[in-house]
């Protein structure tokens, strides 16, 4: 593929085209490149007579200030020598002290002869204390119209919004915005290749990238920028969308192995056996599965199903057409905790029909295997010769299953159980293996809005299991204040009661040791964490080791025994201890994060999570899941030193408000960054900078539409090398050589 025409000039390098100082000063921003620095938008416009709120500022904030100076005077300071500038800036209401010092007085005159009674300016600096006001030491500023070259030109200045860009402490906003007319102003309309079919510019009457740059970072007026911004985000939502579709057209070339469902097999003889009857919803997304795994184009389905909604079984069946059909399934699961339980699932709902090969096995019996990372070398070795061979129609594993070293004779079906835990390359690199792509179901619990679905998963078939299976109690959920002594003892009573009924509970802490900081499983989890507001004043975290230790000498739980899990066990330990609290042994199971996902304890009736209010929406949902799975309803104490109106405080009680995934994943797109709801593989990059994916949804579906006409005329993107060098640099180079392997 060839690059666009005019790409030079947005690849020249910073240095060269801004100079060296400032190249290095935006190199602190991730900038290195005329194309990065174009990119990087305004966060919001000073406008004209519209000051900054004084008082919103908070002590120790870097901040970028609009305000109006009241007044400047030099001092010189007769107790430690030299002198000292005092401004006073106000928004019209409070007022802000900018403070400078000098040896002479003299040095400060400059600064006095700009900062005029009457002028505007902005203002950047970290907000001290002095003596109870607030000041800004030494503020970088610059004042409005001041710098023009002449009179006219500073009104006209002045009456202009001002772009306020994401800036650091040593590239001040304006600073950033004089290196961005000085690459901007030249530019031609042929150095700015535009990645938006002229048709489809001309039909929304969209201005071109160039012109949309221009209005953007130099607008006259405020609808300047609504316009660049309009063209901006459905030129983002494009870029994905053509990435998107191309991935789908590429994956509908392939060929692969048709497995039909084949009468009298395990399928209908796993159905035979079933203790329930297969809900409405199992049943039709059973059919589209079904379906896709008879044609020869490699199935590539999304199912989508709330925690307990009943997807083991709906994989389960797939697995068994393949096996029916002559091949092999696998199925990945995050943990090795999941895919043990899998494993036993799986043999639980096959009895005879898993017994392969064994005494009291049926006829035509598959046989099951784990494959994991930790287990030993014998038993390893038996699970891959068993997959090699082909006697094992599931294999069963974590991510160890993506080795080279395990071979299958005949793989037809991949399962991956918790999509939100694999990115793309790892699902590429699965279907990369052997001769002709196996069919693939992705499955997750996390809901996913459809919006999102459609923008992340664009390249993906859905299906959705809606319902629960009928006779599932309901969870009740609670918010406990932890710094009420009362309902923290009632909520241990709850949980004797339930343990005194035969129930099982779950204790969840945010840390294994004291000493630790959170137990991060994976960036999923770190980066649901970092947008979380630092509480003050509040006792450290609870830590799984030191509760569990100590929850058994409460009055409430004697006699009770107390189990611990958490991620650095060992992987048999960590089955020994989710046995021990399966069978009742310990019926209470103190853990960290490690069972958020898909652990299925039927028992488990209570859940108390400690400072709930450092997990976010869907990680709490997903630990809720873990209880009410079974007839008997279900408890959620979420215990948290969280006061009302704070964020976390609004997420907990969302949670408690309602148990519908899909409507908590929509509150939860609304109260974090776009950035976290898309997961760490696919936001990190320039990816999606204005567009939202809420919001932006009827932008979104039109841009997806085009994308698919673009590519079904032009599926290489040959005659849009504008469009297809955005998408390459969307993608960055590892996707980039998936899509081409593929
Ligand atoms: P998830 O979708 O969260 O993976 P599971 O597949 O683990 O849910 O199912 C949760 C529980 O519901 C399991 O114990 C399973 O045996 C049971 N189950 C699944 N389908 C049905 C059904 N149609 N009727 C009753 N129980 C069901
Ligand atoms: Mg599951």
């Amino acid at each position: 593929m060839t690059s666009g025409a005019g790409h030079e000039r947005l690849e020249e390098p910073l240095a060269r085209a801004v100079g060296e100082r400032t190249a290095a000063t935006l190199s602190k921003l991730g900038l290195t490149t005329v194309g990065d620095l174009l990119r990087h938008y305004p966060r919001r416009y000073g406008k004209p007579g519209e000051f900054t709120d004084i008082r919103s500022l908070r002590t120790g904030e870097h901040v970028t200030v609009m305000a109006e100076v009241r007044s400047a005077t030099v001092r010189t300071m007769r107790s430690r020598g030299g002198a000292m500038l005092e401004a006073i800036v106000s928004d019209g209401r409070d007022t802000l002290q900018l403070t400078f010092f000098a040896k002479r007085a003299g040095v400060l005159r400059m600064h006095e002869d700009k900062l005029r009674a009457g002028r505007t300016g902005l203002f950047t600096g970290t907000v001290g204390e002095y003596r109870g006001k607030r000041q800004l030491t030494h503020p970088d500023y610059l004042i409005v119209g001041v710098d023009a070259a002449d009179a006219d030109e500073a009104i006209y200045e002045a009456l202009r919004p001002i772009p306020i860009y994401p800036a650091a402490a040593s590239a001040p906003t304006w600073r950033i915005a004089r290196a961005v007319r000085t690459v901007l102003d030249p530019l031609q309309e042929e150095d700015v290749p535009d990645p938006i079919p002229l048709e489809i510019r001309e039909r929304e009457g969209f201005p071109t990238l160039r012109e949309a740059l221009r209005l953007k970072h130099e607008p006259e007026h405020m609808d300047d920028v609504a316009r660049a911004d309009k063209r901006l985000k459905y030129e983002e939502a494009l870029v994905l969308q053509t990435a998107l579709a191309r991935r789908r057209a590429e994956h509908a070339a392939l060929s692969a192995v048709a497995r039909p469902p084949r009468a009298g097999g395990l399928v209908d003889a796993l159905d035979a056996r079933l203790p329930f009857y297969l809900t409405a919803g199992q049943r039709t997304v059973g059919a589209e599965i079904a379906r896709d795994l008879a044609a020869n184009v490699p199935m590539l389905r999304l199912l989508q199903g709330d925690v307990g909604a009943g997807k083991t079984v709906v994989a389960l069946r797939a697995m068994l057409q393949v096996v029916d059909a002559g091949g092999q399934a696998a199925l990945l699961a995050p943990t090795e905790v999941l895919a043990a339980q899998h494993v036993r699932a799986l043999r639980a709902l096959l009895g005879p029909l898993g017994e392969g090969g064994m005494l009291g096995g049926a006829d035509n019996a598959t046989r099951v295997v784990l494959v994991t990372g930790s287990q030993g070398s014998k038993e390893r070795r038996a699970a891959l010769a068993e997959a090699a061979g082909g006697a094992a129609g599931i294999v069963v594993g974590t991510h160890a299953l993506l080795s080279e070293t395990v071979q299958f004779a005949d793989l037809g079906l991949v399962v991956v159980d918790e999509q939100h835990r694999f990115g793309v390359e790892q699902r590429d690199a699965l279907r990369s293996r052997g001769a002709r792509p196996p069919h693939m179901l992705v499955m997750t619990a996390t809901p996913i809005p459809r919006t999102v679905a459609m923008t992340v998963f664009g390249d993906l078939e859905t299906s959705v299991l809606a319902e629960r299976p009928a006779g599932r109690a309901q969870t009740v959920t609670h918010l406990v204040p932890a710094g009420n002594p009362v309902w923290v003892d009632r909520t241990w009573a709850r949980v004797r009661e339930e343990v005194d009924k035969g129930g099982r509970a779950y204790v969840v802490c945010a840390r294994i040791d004291p000493s630790e900081e959170p137990d991060a499983v994976d960036d999923f989890e770190a980066d649901d964490r970092l947008e979380l507001e630092p509480a003050k004043d509040r006792p450290p975290l609870a830590a799984a080791t030191e509760v569990a230790a100590t929850l058994a000498e409460r009055p409430e739980l004697a006699g009770v025994r107390v189990g611990l899990m958490h991620g650095r066990l060992s992987a048999d330990e960590k089955d020994a201890a989710m046995a021990r609290f399966a069978s009742g042994e310990t019926p209470v199971l103190v853990s960290t994060t490690v069972i958020e996902v898909g652990v299925d304890v039927p028992e488990a009736t209570a859940m108390v999570i400690l400072d709930a209010d450092r997990f976010g929406i869907s990680q709490l949902h997903q630990l809720r899941g873990r209880v009410g799975r079974s007839t008997a309803p279900g408890v959620c104490l979420l215990v948290t030193y969280t006061e009302e109106g704070t964020l976390a405080y609004e997420r907990l009680a969302a949670l408690v408000a309602t148990t519908d995934g899909f409507e908590l994943a929509e509150k939860d797109l609304e109260l974090r960054r776009e950035g976290d709801v898309l997961g760490s593989g696919q936001s990190g990059r320039s990816s999606l900078r204005l567009l939202r994916v809420v919001r932006d949804a009827a932008l979104i579906a039109k841009a997806r539409d085009d994308a698919r006409e673009v590519i079904a005329g032009d599926p290489t993107l040959d005659d849009h090398p504008a469009l297809a060098s955005a998408i390459r640099e969307w993608l960055g180079e590892d996707q980039e050589q998936f899509l081409e392997r593929a």
